[in-house]
Formats: C-alpha cells, structure tokens, sequence
C-alpha cells in the first residue's frame, strides 16, 4: 500500500520492533540509529518529491536485512584496494608504488609473529633495527654505511639537523623544490635549524656561486634532485664531482637529495634523466636520500647512505626514535632490496620497474583483451587508442612511457558520471578523462585486474 509523509514511523518506535532491537544488541545502538536515519531521510525526500510511494514494513525481517547492510556498509573499510587505470605508475594518491610479493609476503611473517627487529641471535644482546638492511644498501649503492628513517622527507630533516643545527645551508636557487604541497626544502632546512643561504639564479648557478657562498659558518652544500619539473633553455649547475671537490676543499659536507633514487640503470627503457646511487656516491656526494616507494618499489621508507661518520651521528641522534622506519616497512623493504642481486632480475621481480619496462606491444595485448572482453558483454563505443603513460611520484617529468589505453564512452553517462561510477564500484578503477572519453591507461593494470575492470564495467551499463 502505498504510504504519506505522515506514514514514516518515528526512529523510536522502529527501535522496538524485535528484529530491529536484535540489530542494536548486535551492532550499537547507536550505528543502528545512524542506519535507520538515513533510510527514513531517503524515503522521505523520494515522499517529498513524488509524492505517496511504496513503504516498506517496518517490523519484517526484510527490513531488518536492509538495516544490517546499511551497518555493514558502514562498517567497511576506508582504506581499500582501487584499480590504477590512470598510466601513473607511481601515483602518490593511490598509495605509490604497488610491492612485490616477496615483500607483502615478508610484512605478513612480521606481523604476524615476533620478529629479531632489535635483537642480536648471535649474542641474544640488544641488535639495532639498522642492521638488517645496512649491508644490503651499502652492496648496491657502493656506500660505507646506511640508515632507513620513516620516509625521504624525514630523511632529509634528520641528515639536515645531524650535520647543520645551528649553522648555514648553502643551495641552488634553482633546486629549492616544493613536493607534494607541503614539503618545501627552504622550510625543511628551517625546521632543521640550520639557515639557508641561497646562491645562484633559477636557471644558473655555478661552482664559483657555492665557492663565494662557503663561510666559518657553512656546514652543508645540499643539492636536490628537481624531480618534479625541469628548466628547460640556458642552464647550468656545476658537474657533482666539482662540487665534491669543493665541499672536501673547504671541510664542509655534500648533501643530495635525491628524492627517487634509483638502483640500477634504466636508460635500456628509454628513462635517461635518473641518476643512479652508486654513481652519485662515486662522484664524492658525502650523503644521499631517497623514498622507498617511489622507483625502488618498496615500502614507505627514507634511506640515507653515505659516509660512515655521518651515519653514525644520525643513527644516535635524539631524534632517531622519532623518525625510525617501522617493521612492516622494514620487513619489506630488505624483501625489496633482496630482489635486486641475482639470482633474481629486478626488473621482472619489482612491479614499478616490470610496469616501466613492459614493452608496448604487450600493453596493447592487454588493451585489446579489456576493449575485445567489453566489447563482448554488449558495451559499444569501446576502442583501443594510443596513450602515454608516466613513471610519477615526482620522478622523470618529462619523459612519457609508450602505451596504449582503452577509451570508454557508455551513452547515458558524462564522462564525469562514468568516472564517478567506476570509483564507486565493488573495486574502484581510477581513469582519467580526455577528449570526452574515459581512457584505462593499460600499462599501470595487471592482466588479473581486468575481468575485474569488465564485472564494474558490466555493472555499470546494466543498472
Ligand atoms: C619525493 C621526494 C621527497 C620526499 O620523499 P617522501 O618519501 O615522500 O618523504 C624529497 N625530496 C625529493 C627530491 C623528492 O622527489
């Protein structure tokens, strides 16, 4: 029967019914409330707008299993996995860099069971979290010594106050970089409390620039790695190992902030602009940083290597315990590590290099696949079109990966609107827009996401 405004029953009395008392004891009362309110707000705004409907029976059990769904619904998590169809393969809102299984897999073993994080088995004496992954980073960055802070702008906070406190930074104009809003070098080295002294012009800064700049007071050059954008036209900074020589002339010491760093040559794939670790270390650089999760492929993390002095005066540092890499990051990032040296290849282990380094002609593959499997369940105005992916994460602005996308077009949605729907699918997929097409950039999808890709798809053009 069709029921009024005046029909809709006060919370109150729903709460009484016995299958919805039952929810309360089991849920809360208070979630059972917070269904219920929204339940009733949506009849009543259909009642206000169309006048007399179809009320449900507020005592049955059907209603009660439509309460307990709303709970649920609830009640599922906020943090959830989403499809990357965006061709931004490290991409800093959809959680970076995706990890190898070895490395998920090592997360899991210290979760779940106590670990040797801070003790030595040798001895049974106190062992230091450090020690697992030191070694590691000094056999494939060529450094004396290491440590892992929580991330790379820690990294870069701790190096700064360790070596700095109290005394003058000198930088590049031109490298005084801001990353993902809120990490501003010049405010970085403020809150390290050291002074910055500028030197150089935005496109020029030259050996003789950081020269003049170095008093008794200096204790630091810092050189950053402009991950983000690229002054392109008349420029020049002075080759690292100039710099080198000057810091060691003068006693003071060579900082870089390297932001991505990367492990291993990736000019093979067509990314020239990437300098790699060890050749940094090779140019005399005293210290170096870098994320975790941007090209390396781990977890979260901030690795500093360098010199072994340095090292030292960071590892017992006051804040140290502040900024230490936890051991869910830690677990994974030696699993990481590991798959860099034989017998394993890094670039067919590590999804953010296997991804970057994917030939197109099996991004197509995958493209025709997802445009042949939609075409299939009766979408049309589905095509596989050239696209351009992109490494992310501040790394390689300039340089666009080869790929190739399937562009979408359903004929009752906006493009908006399909994208609005794909987000709120079972398993959200992530696109992005352009000439008035949803597009799913194939290079950043696992062939194993894309029957899930088809269900929201079909989902979608059914409902
Ligand atoms: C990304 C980046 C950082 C910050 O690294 P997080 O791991 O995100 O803390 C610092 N410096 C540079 C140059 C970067 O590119």
């Amino acid at each position: 029967m069709a029921g009024n405004l005046k029909d809709l029953p006060q919370i109150q009395a729903v709460l009484n019914h016995p299958s919805i008392a039952a929810l309360a004891e089991r849920y809360s009362h208070a979630e059972t409330v917070s269904a219920l309110r929204k339940i009733t707000g949506t009849l009543r705004t259909a009642l206000l707008a169309q006048g007399p409907i179809e009320l449900p029976d507020f005592a049955s059990p059907a209603f009660a299993a439509k309460v307990a769904d709303k709970i649920e619904a609830a009640r599922a998590p906020s943090l959830r996995p989403v499809i990357n169809a965006t061709g931004i393969i490290i991409h800093t809102n959809l959680g970076r860099a995706r990890m190898a299984p070895q490395a998920v897999r090592a997360m899991q073993a210290a979760g779940a069971a106590p670990s040797n994080l801070e003790l030595d088995l040798a001895t049974g004496k106190r062992g230091s979290r450090h020690a697992h992954v030191e070694k590691l980073i000094c056999d494939l960055t060529g450094a004396d010594a290491a440590v892992v802070v929580n991330n790379c702008a820690a990294a870069v906070l701790l190096s700064l106050m360790a070596t700095a406190g109290g005394r003058s930074v000198v930088a590049s104009r031109g490298e005084l970089i801001e990353i993902g809003g809120s990490f501003r070098l010049p405010d970085v080295i403020a809150q390290s409390g050291a002074t910055l002294r500028e030197v150089g012009t935005t496109n020029k800064t030259r050996l003789g620039d950081y020269e003049d700049a170095i008093d008794d007071n200096t204790a630091v050059l810092l050189k950053s790695h402009t991950s983000n954008f690229r002054i392109v036209g008349f420029t020049s900074s002075p080759a690292r190992s100039d710099l080198a020589r000057l810091a060691a002339d003068r006693n003071v010491i060579l900082i870089e902030d390297l932001g991505s760093g990367v492990l291993i040559d990736l000019s093979p794939y067509g990314l020239t602009d990437e300098p790699v670790v060890a050749d940094i270390l090779k140019a005399g650089v005293d210290l170096v940083m870098f994320s975790g999760d941007k090209l390396l492929g781990g977890p979260q993390a901030g690795i500093i290597a360098g010199r072994r002095d340095i090292i030292a005066s960071l590892k017992s540092h006051p804040l140290m315990r502040a900024l230490r890499i936890d051991k869910l990051s830690l677990a994974a990032l030696e699993a990481t590590l590991r798959l860099y040296s034989a017998p394993f290849d890094p670039v067919s282990e590590i999804p953010v290099l296997r991804m970057l380094a994917e030939p197109v002609a099996d991004v197509h593959h995958r493209a025709t696949l997802l445009a042949d499997a939609l075409s299939g369940i009766g979408i049309k105005g589905v095509a596989v079109e050239k696209s351009a992916a992109l490494v992310g994460g501040g790394s390689l602005p300039e340089q666009d990966l080869p790929s190739f996308a399937v562009a979408v077009r359903l004929p009752a949605l906006s493009p908006d609107q399909l994208m609005a729907a794909l987000r709120h699918s079972d398993m959200p997929v992530i696109g992005r827009i352009e000439r008035a097409h949803v597009m799913l950039d194939m290079r950043t999808v696992s062939d194993g996401e894309l029957p899930l890709i088809v269900t929201a798809l079909e989902r979608i053009s059914g409902s």
